[in-house]
């Protein structure tokens, strides 16, 4: 990790308490206890939606084991969990990755994201989890060429998909919804599934058959085995059914839905220490190997570690502690009930 100052010229960074990465179950958890301290948090996710591994990988399960709620859904316990920090006012930053993070003088730390954001962070937590999620790729020879261009694996802008002739690989929900969306839109649209099972709503399901039998679209059982290029431009692709046969399916634009899958990514370059890919820390504050960087969550190990969310509310207590004395280590600490805090109400905006 090398010191970095900031560039002539460059946006000016925002100037922040903390940034958090990820906004996971812990990540958001952490910043309702920084808040109660008095201290804000802007947090980073490159998902699209708060909730980590909860909202991605598992909506509509139930979790069993968060304290004093015998049974609760992974997105309600997300949607609960913003609700609670709602006083504290955070700065999502959704869609985009963490891709830099260096030190800056005076014991702060520069951070960018993959949307060209910069932060002037007093403190930073790390609470990525798994790591970052990332789309499954189309995996056949010569797609980079054409990903974020005619291969997408996330549709920014449905209108420049208006009038095109389009393939769609996927069963998940989302493969269906952009189906069903882009259907009445599209010059041509051809689902392409590895089975005849779906992951998805089953009704989107009924709905797209329904749309095959009359005719307005078609659906292959099969995987894509190569693109069809001419002259440098995307044309198509062949899919292989499990048939063996091959067919050539023309396309301007093919939209991959195979979901996603966390990476650690660019945190194991950030020069912290790791251990099984995880970032170490120490169990008093859940310090990483460099001061005022903080580690909560999935992401990290100690001796006796369990990646269960109620340790990483944990550790998001006492990390904390931890920050506030890493920002401003003058400040007497002593802990104080929520139940009992003037202060405490004033930041949860309780009437007294
Ligand atoms: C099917 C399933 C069931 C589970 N059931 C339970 C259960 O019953 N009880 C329980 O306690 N636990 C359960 N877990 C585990 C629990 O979900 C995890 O312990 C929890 O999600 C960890 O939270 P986290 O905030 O540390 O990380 P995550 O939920 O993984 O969130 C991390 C976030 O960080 C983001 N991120 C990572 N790197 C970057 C970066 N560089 N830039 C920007 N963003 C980044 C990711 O996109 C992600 O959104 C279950 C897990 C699964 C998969």
């Amino acid at each position: 990790m090398s010191a970095i100052s900031p560039a002539n010229g460059a946006a000016a960074p925002i100037v922040a308490e903390t940034v958090v990465i990820g906004a996971g179950p812990c990540g958001l958890f952490q910043v309702f206890e920084l808040g109660l301290l008095g201290i804000s948090a802007h947090v980073v996710d490159s998902l699209q939606h708060p909730g980590g591994q909860c909202a991605e990988l598992y909506p509509d399960k139930p979790i069993y084991d968060i304290p004093a709620l015998p049974v609760c859904g992974a997105q309600e316990l997300v949607d609960r969990l913003l609700q609670q920090i709602k006083p504290f006012k955070p700065q999502l930053h959704l869609g985009q990755e963490v891709v830099e993070f260096a030190p800056r003088e005076g014991g702060r730390f520069h951070l960018a994201t993959s949307a060209g954001v910069t932060f002037d962070a007093g403190a930073a937590v790390i609470a990525a989890g798994l790591g970052s999620f990332q789309p499954r790729r189309i995996g056949v020879e010569g797609a980079e060429r054409f990903e974020g261009g005619s291969i997408l694996y996330r549709v920014r802008n449905a209108a420049e998909l208006a009038g095109r002739h389009l393939v769609i690989f996927g069963g998940g929900d989302s493969a269906l919804d952009w189906t069903l969306e882009l259907l009445p839109k599209a010059a041509s649209l051809t689902l392409v599934h590895r089975r005849s099972e779906f992951r998805a709503a089953p009704a989107s399901v009924a709905r797209m058959r329904e749309q095959v039998a009359a005719g307005r679209m078609r659906f292959y059982e099969a995987l894509p085995q190569a693109l069809i290029v001419e002259n440098g431009t995307l044309r198509g692709v062949n899919v292989r059914a499990p048939d063996g046969a091959v067919h050539a399916l023309a396309a301007e634009w093919l939209l991959v839905f195979f979901g996603l899958h966390p990476k650690l990514g660019p945190i194991a370059e950030w020069g912290l220490a790791l251990e099984k890919r995880a970032l170490r820390v120490d169990t008093e504050k859940f310090q990483t190997s460099v001061p005022g960087v903080f580690a909560i969550g999935d992401i990290n190990t100690y001796p006796g570690k369990k990646k269960l969310i109620l340790s990483g509310f944990h550790e998001a207590a006492l990390a904390a502690f931890g920050i506030q004395h890493h920002l401003y280590p003058q400040k007497k600490q002593f802990l104080q009930y929520t139940t009992t805090s003037p202060v405490m109400h004033q930041r949860l905006g309780v009437p007294d």
